[in-house]
């Protein structure tokens, strides 16, 4: 299936920095979560605010006072933040950065834990995109993932930001759920367009090995509908999100035109961010950190006045490539191979040429010219095609 173009592996040295802000708290925890979170706790959540802004300030780095874009509160639920939180962790960043007059900064938030009053604070604090965690329309879904949310919550969250005056709003969906049938996922698929939102992210539930979701599952006899239904799934959803005028841009996402993420495009873009909070993974002149990801640990150990960076890793020429080709093969703009030769020195084509044809010849992946692609299809099977760089 051919794509329209699409963004694209670029050379960007010096781009704007992101900031990465992670909130472990969540009221509940779902039964099907691998995330770094933990049940909230007020007195907990305020240490942790304080860490977060000593962290800001005082990350040791040469990089302070660099132009940065996008700041981007993930978790875990940042909305359960006091807006008051928010604007101080915005306030740190504009200090320590020079964030752009016109950066994006995006909070992920959960139906349930908005109101019309909260979220005018958010965007009275600086708060310009949301992302609401959606993951169904269908009330009997939401139950079998225990979420805290239904369906009408989720259009009323929306129409309440609308009411608040963001005009750039991502949601979440998840497919192929338990006992969910290709049409149920499209009911979903069609009301989350009749929310009119300017992005979607959508992704597969991966029932992880110790997920209690599992057991839920195993007692309550529901199953996964077949891999060839959650193929047309993806696909079925992409072709209603392409005539109801989204442009896919990377294998889970889709946008109005402008409304890609411009945080998470630095992260297949070979872009560079830094993290702050609990658990958070930054790159930084070729460098990816990881901080401690315990919420104690990490609030103690800005207390210390210490690092919470607990691995760092510089990346050698090879790894840099590999991250390159693995991360932009997820853009539908693919990479483009001057590009990677000017920067990394390799000609990709001709040193994988003989383990990518099969692909090409299967029709998973496309090269016209010097842009190298997955196809839609060749989407759903990514991780086959990029073992080749691996
Ligand atoms: S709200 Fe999100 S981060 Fe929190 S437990 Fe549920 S899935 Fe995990």
């Amino acid at each position: 299936m051919e794509r329209r173009p699409g963004r694209q592996l670029t050379v960007a040295p010096l781009e704007p920095l992101g900031l990465y802000v992670h909130i472990p708290f969540c009221s509940a925890i779902c039964n099907y979560c691998n995330f770094n979170r933990g049940l909230f706790d007020a007195a907990q959540k305020a240490r942790y605010v304080d860490a977060l802004v000593r962290d800001i300030a005082t990350r040791p780095c040469n990089r302070f006072g660099d132009p940065a874009d996008t700041i981007y509160f993930g978790g875990g639920t940042p909305s359960l933040l006091a807006p008051a939180d928010v604007a101080r962790v915005i306030a740190a960043c504009r200090d320590a950065f020079d964030v752009t007059a016109d950066a994006e900064i995006t909070l992920e938030a959960n139906p349930e834990s908005v109101d019309p009053a909260k979220l005018a604070a958010f965007r009275a604090a600086g708060v310009n995109r949301l992302s609401f965690g959606v993951q169904s329309f269908r009330d009997a879904e939401l139950r079998r993932l225990s979420r805290l949310h239904d369906a009408a919550r989720a259009g009323a969250a929306l129409a309440e930001a609308r009411a608040a005056g963001f005009d750039n709003v991502s949601l979440d969906l998840m497919m192929w759920l338990p006992e969910q049938r290709v049409d149920e996922w499209l009911a979903s698929v069609d009301a989350a367009i009749a929310c009119a939102p300017e992005h979607l992210s959508l992704y597969l539930l991966e029932v992880y090995p110790n997920a209690p979701l599992r057991d839920t599952m195993a007692r309550a006899q529901w199953s996964q509908a077949p891999d060839d239904d959650a193929a047309a799934m993806y696909l079925s959803a992409m072709e209603r999100l392409d005539a109801a005028g989204y442009e896919q841009y990377e294998i889970s996402n889709v946008a109005r035109p402008g409304r890609a993420s411009r945080h998470n495009l630095k992260y297949w873009t070979d872009g560079e961010w830094f993290a702050f909070g609990c658990g958070a993974h930054g790159t930084i002149g070729g460098v990816r950190s990881k901080n401690v990801s315990a919420i104690d640990e990490y609030i103690d150990r800005l207390a210390r006045g210490e690092s919470p960076v607990s691995e760092a890793h510089r990346m050698d020429a090879a790894e840099q490539l590999g991250d390159a080709l693995f991360t932009g093969l997820r853009l539908t703009g693919g990479i483009n191979l001057d590009t990677v030769r000017a920067r990394y020195g390799v000609d990709v084509w001709a040193k994988y040429r003989t383990d990518l044809a099969p692909f090409l010849e299967a029709g998973l992946l496309r090269r016209e010219g010097e842009v190298l692609a997955l196809t839609r299809r060749g989407m759903l099977l990514a991780n086959e095609v990029m073992t080749v760089f691996v």
